[in-house]
C-alpha cells in the first residue's frame, strides 16, 4: 500500500461478523479505502510499517480517529422497505391485514400518481434510513414510473445504496379498482422504469439498481409474471416479490396455481440468485431446496411477521440450512426504520416461538425447543447476510468489500448504550449495541466510501 492509493483511513475498534454465529473485535484498526471507496487494507498493530502508516496518513491529513466511546460497524441492509409507506409508519398496525391494506396502505401507495406528493415522502423515507444507519436498502416503490424514478433518484442525491422496484400489479380481480395497471402497459413502464435507472446521471458505478418486483402472486396475472421473468433473464435484474407470508397468500397460490409461490417464481424465470423473497413463512422442504439451489435469499421482517404472518419465522431451520438470508425492517406492515431494532425483533420472534404461547398446554409441548437464534447471527443476517443477497460486496471489513460503514458512539447525546469496561466483555458491548442502538447514536455514515451522513460536524 502506498499514501497515494488511499483516499482515506478511519484508526479505532471495530466489530463486524465473518462468521454466522461468532464475532471479531479489533481494538486497534487502521483501515485504509481507495479512491474508488473500497477497502484498500485492514491492518492492526504487529502489521509491518502499522505506526509509521498512522503517522503518515495523519501528516497527510487523511486520518479519522476513532474515539473510546466510538465503534465502526458495517452498515446496515433492509432487505424490504415499502418506501411509499413511511407516511404511514405506526398507523392501523392492530388491524387484520386486509383491512390495513384497504383502509391505509392501497390508498396511500395510489397518490403516488402524482410525483410532486411523491419526492418529499421519498425524500423523508431514504433520509430517516440512513440516519439510521441504513447504508443499503431494497426498496417496493408503487406501480408509477415517475414516482418509482424519483426514489431511485433519492438514492442516488443522497448517496444510499439502492435497490428500487417500480411494483407490478395487474390482477383486476384482486387489486383496487383505482390501483391496477394493464398488463402490457406494466411490462412496457418496467422495461422503461430498468432502462431509466440504468441510464441515470452519476449512477455509472450502479449506486442504485432496478428490481423487478411483482407485489405477491394473487396482484398479477400470469402473464405478468411470464413477462416479468423475461425482462429479469433480458436485464439481469434484482427480483424482489412477498412470498409466502400469510396462511390466504399460501392457499391462494396453491388453488391458482396447485404449485407453492416458490415454485410459481421458479417456474416464471423469477427464482435466481438475485432473488430476495420477503417473508417466506410457509416453506416447504422442497421450496427450501429450490431456493437454495437458485442461490436465491430470503427477507426475513420478524416485526411485521408478528402482526400479519400468522405463524412464527423458521429462522433457526433457515440459517442452520445455509439459505442466503438477511433481515427487512418491512416499513410500514412495521413501523421501525432501524436494521439495529430488527436484529432485536428477530431474536425476539425466535424466542416466543421456541417457548410457544399456549398456557394450557405442557411446556414441553407449548413451544419448539431449540428455535431461537442469537443476537450475533441476526447481526450477521443484518450486515454480511444482506450483502449476499443484494449480492454485493459489503457488510465485511475485507479487502475489496465497499467501505459501507457507521462511527457508532456509546456516548453520543441521549445515549441509552451503557458501557462499562470492568463489567463488560467485547461480546457484551456489541449485543448492547445491537439492541440499544438508537438514531443519535450513529454518528457518521459511509457508503461507497462517500460519507453520507455526518452529526459531529
Ligand atoms: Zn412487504
Amino acid at each position: 500500500m502506498t499514501l497515494n492509493q488511499v483516499q482515506f483511513a478511519v484508526l479505532g475498534q471495530l466489530f463486524h461478523t465473518p462468521v454466522k454465529g461468532d464475532f471479531q473485535y479489533l481494538p486497534k484498526a487502521l483501515v485504509c479505502i481507495d479512491s474508488q471507496g473500497n477497502i484498500l487494507s485492514v491492518t492492526t498493530a504487529g502489521d509491518g510499517q502499522f505506526e509509521t502508516n498512522i503517522q503518515q496518513l495523519d501528516q497527510a491529513g487523511k486520518l479519522t480517529r476513532l474515539t473510546d466511546s466510538q465503534y465502526l460497524m458495517p452498515g446496515m441492509v433492509d432487505l424490504h422497505v415499502h418506501a411509499p409507506q413511511w407516511p404511514q409508519a405506526g398507523k392501523g398496525l392492530d388491524l387484520p391485514l386486509y383491512d390495513w391494506l384497504q383502509d391505509y396502505t392501497f390508498p396511500l401507495e395510489a397518490k403516488f400518481a402524482d410525483n410532486n406528493f411523491a419526492t418529499p415522502m421519498y425524500q423523508a423515507a431514504v433520509s430517516t434510513l440512513l440516519a439510521n444507519g441504513t447504508t443499503s436498502a431494497v426498496y417496493f416503490a408503487t406501480i408509477h414510473n415517475q414516482a418509482s424514478l424519483t426514489l431511485a433518484k433519492t438514492c442516488l442525491a443522497l448517496g444510499q445504496r439502492g435497490f428500487v422496484g417500480k411494483i407490478n400489479m395487474d390482477d383486476a380481480s384482486q387489486c383496487p379498482d383505482y390501483y391496477v395497471e394493464k398488463t402490457a402497459q406494466g411490462l412496457a413502464d418496467t422495461e422503461q422504469f430498468i432502462q431509466d435507472v440504468l441510464a441515470l446521471p452519476g449512477n455509472e458505478q450502479r449506486l442504485v439498481s432496478p428490481v423487478v418486483t411483482p407485489r405477491f402472486v394473487p396482484s398479477c396475472t400470469r402473464e405478468m409474471l411470464e413477462g416479468l421473468g423475461q425482462l429479469t433473464a433480458k436485464y439481469s435484474c434484482h427480483v424482489q416479490t412477498h412470498c409466502s407470508e400469510s396462511d390466504w397468500a399460501r392457499d391462494y397460490s396453491l388453488e391458482h396455481y396447485g404449485k407453492s409461490d416458490v415454485a410459481i417464481y421458479q417456474e416464471m424465470g423469477l427464482l435466481t440468485r438475485r432473488t430476495i423473497l420477503a417473508h417466506s413463512i410457509f416453506l416447504s422442504d422442497e421450496d427450501c431446496r429450490a431456493i437454495k439451489q437458485a442461490g436465491a435469499s430470503i427477507a426475513h421482517c420478524p416485526l411485521s411477521n408478528m402482526y400479519f404472518a400468522n405463524a412464527a419465522m423458521k429462522t433457526r431451520e433457515i440459517l442452520d440450512q445455509d439459505l442466503h438470508a438477511g433481515l427487512g425492517t418491512d416499513i410500514s406492515g412495521a413501523p421501525v426504520p432501524s436494521v439495529f431494532h430488527t436484529c432485536l425483533d428477530a431474536v425476539n420472534h425466535s424466542r416466543v416461538r421456541e417457548d410457544g404461547t399456549n398456557t394450557q398446554l405442557a411446556a414441553s409441548q407449548r413451544g419448539e425447543s431449540g428455535s431461537r437464534i442469537s443476537f450475533l447471527e441476526a447481526y450477521w443476517m443484518a450486515t454480511v447476510g444482506g450483502g449476499l443477497a443484494i449480492d454485493t460486496k459489503v457488510g465485511l471489513f475485507t479487502p475489496g468489500y465497499a467501505f459501507d460503514a457507521l462511527i457508532i458512539d456509546t456516548c453520543a447525546p441521549d445515549s441509552d448504550i451503557f458501557i462499562i469496561d470492568q463489567l463488560d466483555t467485547p461480546r457484551d458491548k456489541l449485543e448492547k449495541i445491537i439492541t440499544l442502538n438508537r438514531r443519535s447514536n450513529v454518528r457518521k455514515v459511509w457508503i461507497q466510501g462517500k460519507q453520507v451522513v455526518n452529526k459531529d460536524c
